[in-house]
């Protein structure tokens, strides 16, 4: 589907929880966000028949993400479900990885195909810390386990002055020997993390600077927000994620779906199209999708320094 734009919409990214085990110190509040409550969520069968409409207008990958999308009971039979929508070509996953070690083998006997995992710092005090209260071991332990049962792997790690600018060379480092790429992401004001975001903001330039042996490797996916670039002899790549320094608007094939059933054309923009409510009351959804993928905006609203309401784990990142 082709938007106002000239942009193929073809990538849904679904938050299928606002659920957390860990809270990320620039992600949630101190105290957490309050549970959305059951009712509000679209259940499995809901969003089922929500992608299955999004396949049929041209929609080719779908990334599940939540809060912490393995949290939610029932997951691996819904991935089951997805597998067998024969148009859909790439079932993902955004985890921060602290099931993962359990449930990657389950994960691709069900179909997935690849898992991105977030991890912000190699040191486990500073990763107990950032997370309030996670085990670094654990999520370490998750990724061998998909790299071992054949998922694809991808770490995606935020930088921020307050943990990780001395880490970055470490990171890069593990793409020479892991079978797997390290994304580097700048650190978003979204919610209710605005003061946080702009005093430890980082841009990805620094970790060319601090890596002069990087060098950009051809994309191969032109719609990807990452630049690559590779270590000499490494076996993967190191990619630049740039919301802030460097605008990707114009490649974005993406939309989103919130875990209460809203649309969100743009990460960075308040417009929401609720589907929930249609849903529920036995209407056709396709004029809510065409509607939500008409509003997409040209470009996100960061350069102009706005922000927007809802957390990132009401989102999905
Ligand atoms: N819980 C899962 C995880 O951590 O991967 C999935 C949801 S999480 C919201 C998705 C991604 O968003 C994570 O990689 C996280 O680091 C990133 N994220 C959260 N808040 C962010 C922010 N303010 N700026 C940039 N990335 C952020
Ligand atoms: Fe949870 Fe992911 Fe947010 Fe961390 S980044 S609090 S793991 S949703």
């Amino acid at each position: 589907m082709i938007d106002r734009f000239g942009r193929d919409i073809n990538y849904l990214r679904v938050s299928i929880t606002d659920r957390c085990n860990y809270r990320c110190q620039y992600c949630m509040p101190h105290d957490g966000v309050k549970n959305m409550a059951h009712e509000e969520l679209l259940s499995f069968e809901e969003l089922y028949l929500v992608i299955h409409q999004f396949v049929n207008i041209g929609v080719k990958k779908v990334r599940l993400t939540g809060g912490e999308p393995l949290v939610r009971k029932g997951i691996l039979g819904f991935i089951q479900s997805l597998s067998h929508i024969t148009a859909l070509e790439d079932i993902a996953l955004t985890t921060n990885g602290s099931l993962l070690k359990t449930m990657a083998a389950d994960l691709k006997r069900n179909g997935l195909h690849r898992v991105n995992v977030s991890l912000d710092t190699l040191k486990p005090d500073r990763f107990h810390r950032l997370t309030r209260g996670g085990d670094l071991q654990n999520v370490l332990d998750g990724i061998s386990e998909a790299l071992n049962v054949g998922l694809k792997v991808k770490l995606n790690c935020v930088l921020s002055k307050d943990i990780n600018i001395d880490e970055i060379v470490d990171f890069v480092k593990l793409s020479r020997d892991w079978k797997l790429d390290v994304r580097f992401i700048e650190l978003m004001p979204i919610g209710e993390n605005v003061d946080y975001a702009l005093k430890h903001y980082v841009s990805t330039q620094e970790v060319l600077r601090l890596c002069p042996d990087l060098t950009p490797t051809e994309a191969l996916d032109p719609s990807s927000p990452a630049r690559y670039f590779q270590l000499p002899d490494a076996i993967g790549k190191v990619g630049l994620i740039s919301p802030l320094s460097c605008n990707f608007c114009n490649d974005c094939n993406r939309i989103r779906l919130t875990p209460d059933g809203k649309l969100k054309p743009c990460l960075h923009n308040d417009v929401e199209i609720d589907l929930r409510t249609p849903l529920r009351y036995g209407e056709n959804i396709m004029p809510y999708i065409l509607e939500a993928i008409n509003v997409k905006p040209e470009k996100h609203l960061l350069d102009q320094h706005k922000t927007i309401v809802r957390q990132m784990s009401q989102i999905g990142g």
